[in-house]
């Protein structure tokens, strides 16, 4: 399977990827293929497929008593990752986290790639569990991406934990990671992030995603002071098209991240759900042409809910 960092440095133009997030617990795989269905003819360049680790919930049992369980609301990214490579015969890109896994689980998952067929992965610390502040790094799990990164390029070079194994194979993943335009919600300054972010290309990482943003001059702000800042790897951005009313409030609270006045203006007068999908398809026809004309490597798109606004804006531009 081809790397992603591969497909960009011998893109002819700005290529088209999506991330689909794993159906939740008790749903089949079959929305998914429906969702890649309505996206294949546009040829996407890569699909990521999101990690989502253990939560603690509490069931209700028949009596009415409540049991705590550790469960994982949506399982299945290794084996959506194969199902989708298999099926579609198309690069797909697991998310691998820092949390919910120590350094050995780590490696396991690391191995099950290899031996997957997968060559590309997409290193993240992780969401902060539910109910928490902030990411607390699992017992014998990595803080950061960084360490993650580093983690994955040793055993690029045939260095696995156990140091004495003879004869180790190396692998060949392509790295991506996450940057953040508008700052990540926990570090101290823009500035800082971005030194983090350089420390995870150092550590190796080929290529970076963004989060979403809404006015591409965040983007291209922060392409500028990556690139004085000495990352010279590409910058993918990452768009997501509003496709419902209230996501003007919802998605800069979970992902602190700002809505342009103006977008904020005219989706908080749309009276319906599908209004509210017209204006955003039409906001992200725009932006996604002008990342275009100036030159962004891929458009990625963040899939979750806006499946038939995508197809709409790829119909345009791509
Ligand atoms: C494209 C994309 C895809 C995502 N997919 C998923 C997913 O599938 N599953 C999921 O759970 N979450 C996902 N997330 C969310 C992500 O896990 C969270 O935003 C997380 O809080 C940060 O992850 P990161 O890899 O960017 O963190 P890191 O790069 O580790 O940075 C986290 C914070 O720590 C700081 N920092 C970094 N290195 C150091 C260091 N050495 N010392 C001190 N501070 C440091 C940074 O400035 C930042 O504030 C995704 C985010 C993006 C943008």
């Amino acid at each position: 399977m081809e790397k992603v960092i591969d497909k960009i440095n011998n893109r002819k133009q700005t290529l088209f990827s999506i991330e689909i997030v794993p159906p939740l617990r008790g749903n089949n795989i079959e929305g998914i293929y429906k969702r890649i269905d309505q996206l294949i003819d546009f040829d996407p360049a890569f699909i990521n497929i999101t990690y989502h680790k253990d939560e603690v919930v509490y069931q209700k049992k028949r009596d009415g008593s409540l049991v705590k369980r550790t469960i994982s609301k949506r399982p299945g990214t290794v084996a959506l990752t194969a199902s989708i490579m298999n099926k579609y015969n198309v690069i797909v890109v697991p998310h691998l986290t820092c949390g919910g896994f120590t350094k050995d689980q780590t490696e396991n998952a690391l191995i099950d790639f290899n031996f997957l067929g997968i060559k590309n992965i997409l290193a993240l610390q992780g969401d902060a569990g539910h109910g928490q502040t902030t990411f607390i790094p699992d017992p014998d799990g990595h803080s950061n991406a960084v360490q993650l990164v580093e983690q994955i390029m040793r055993m690029n070079n045939g260095k696995y934990l156990q140091e004495d194994l003879e004869m180790a194979h190396p692998s060949e993943f392509c790295v991506g990671v996450a940057g953040y335009p508008e700052k990540h919600y926990a570090a101290a300054s823009l500035d800082s992030d971005i030194q983090y972010l350089k420390a995870k290309v150092l550590a190796g990482a080929d290529y970076i995603v963004t989060q979403m943003f809404f006015d591409n001059k965040v983007y291209y702000d922060f392409v500028d002071k990556c690139r004085a800042a000495g990352i010279t790897v590409p910058i993918i951005p990452g768009l997501k098209p509003i496709a419902l009313t209230n996501q003007v409030d919802v998605l800069p609270r979970l992902f602190h991240l700002s809505i342009p006045a103006e977008l904020d203006k005219e989706i908080r007068a749309c009276k319906t759900n599908d209004d509210a999908a017209l204006v955003g398809t039409r906001w992200g026809v725009e932006q996604a042409r002008d990342l275009m004309k100036n030159g962004a490597p891929v458009l990625h798109f963040y899939t979750l809910g806006a499946g038939n606004s995508i197809r709409r804006i790829a119909e345009e531009i791509f």
